[in-house]
């Protein structure tokens, strides 16, 4: 079932989490482990991330550095199969621009619909690592927007090859993301608005946001989605603060900033095992205010862990 649906014919907010695929070479029941004790709350969906190819050197025997390229986490399609396999629940696939040809995206989206997985979250995705810019490839796409684009001419039966016979439609369900603090490279927040409103209007059915820490970010936002015409249904995503390297981490990677009352806190704790006390402290005053307020759901990022995940879930649903 699309995500759009059940979250439409929903009346309360729901449950959904997010996975990260293992490092290649180790066991998928790692994946599974963490997602065992979440499945009592019946998530609507589980959403596998992609990542993209890493460079790194290896030394030549003539003394020169040789580059390859190593994607550290393969697996996304494989893994979502195996999740609806196994959990009867429906797997939501990311799909990146980035180290992408349209012809290899129009590739995975044909084993996707095979597969019969309706949805999927469609990214730009990151540079790689040691790039200071994201660069596409030279004949993939350069922006979220441009592959739902290409998804939607799917789901119309067009594919990159005009002439293609008998052309069967699929039907894809789209999430994209949403940025409550702005997007880091966007300019402003009007303009990173603009590029949401594009999103919508180019066919994406819903907003997951990337995650904060300060509700009020989520409300100001999601009402300047309302204003500007966006009406899909927004989607928080809520990650717990869990170690003291979170302080740094958090707004390094995600671009997302801490409250001063729970960095304060943070720093007063006497170890991790107290920070994710107060992570999970934290996440239930967040959950359930959203809750309150009617959000279609709650998107946890788990990162492969599901105690913290567990004990919110518990307090909220
Ligand atoms: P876009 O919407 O394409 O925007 C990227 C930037 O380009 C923005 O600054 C935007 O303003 C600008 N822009 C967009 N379109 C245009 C245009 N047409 N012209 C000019 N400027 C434009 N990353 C991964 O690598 N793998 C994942 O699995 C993954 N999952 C994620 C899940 C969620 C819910 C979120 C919030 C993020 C996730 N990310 C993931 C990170 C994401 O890929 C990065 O934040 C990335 O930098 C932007 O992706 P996007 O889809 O928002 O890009």
């Amino acid at each position: 079932m699309k995500v759009v649906d059940i979250l439409n014919q929903s009346e309360s907010t729901q449950f959904s989490i997010e996975v990260i695929p293992p490092l290649k070479g180790e066991s998928i029941e790692s994946i599974y482990s963490a997602i065992d004790p979440l499945m009592e709350f019946n998530p609507i969906s589980i959403n596998v991330t992609y990542h993209r190819e890493e460079y790194e050197y290896k030394k030549m025997p003539d003394g020169l550095l040789k580059r390859y390229s190593v994607r550290k986490r393969p697996g996304t399609v494989g893994i979502a199969a195996a999740l609806k396999y196994r959990y009867k629940v429906e797997p939501v696939p990311h799909l990146i621009c980035g180290g992408f040809s349209r012809e290899e995206t129009e590739n995975a989206l044909i084993d996707l619909n095979y597969l019969d997985i309706k949805n999927v979250l469609a990214l730009r995705g990151d540079s790689v690592k040691n790039e200071k810019y994201f660069v596409p490839e030279p004949e993939g796409n350069s922006y979220a927007l441009e592959l739902i684009r290409q998804i939607v001419q799917l789901n119309n039966g067009q594919y990159l090859n005009e002439d293609q016979k008998n052309a069967s439609p699929s039907d894809f369900c789209i999430g994209v993301a949403g940025y409550p603090e702005k997007h880091f490279e966007s300019p402003n927040l009007e303009y990173d608005m603009d590029i949401l409103k594009q999103k919508v209007d180019a066919g994406a059915d819903y907003i997951v946001t990337q995650l904060f820490f300060d509700n009020a970010k989520f409300f100001e936002f999601e009402q300047r989605c309302r204003d500007y015409g966006i009406t899909v249904p927004i989607i928080p995503g809520i990650k717990l603060v869990a170690t003291k390297k979170h302080l740094k981490l958090l707004p390094s990677m995600f671009h997302a900033t801490l409250p001063e009352d729970l960095t304060r806190e943070v720093l007063k704790c006497k170890d991790n095992a107290a920070v994710r006390e107060l992570g999970i402290e934290w996440a239930v005053a967040q959950c359930r205010e959203l809750k309150e307020r009617g959000v279609p759901c709650l998107h946890f990022y788990t990162m492969g862990r599901s105690y913290g995940t567990r004990r919110v879930a518990e307090a909220i649903f």
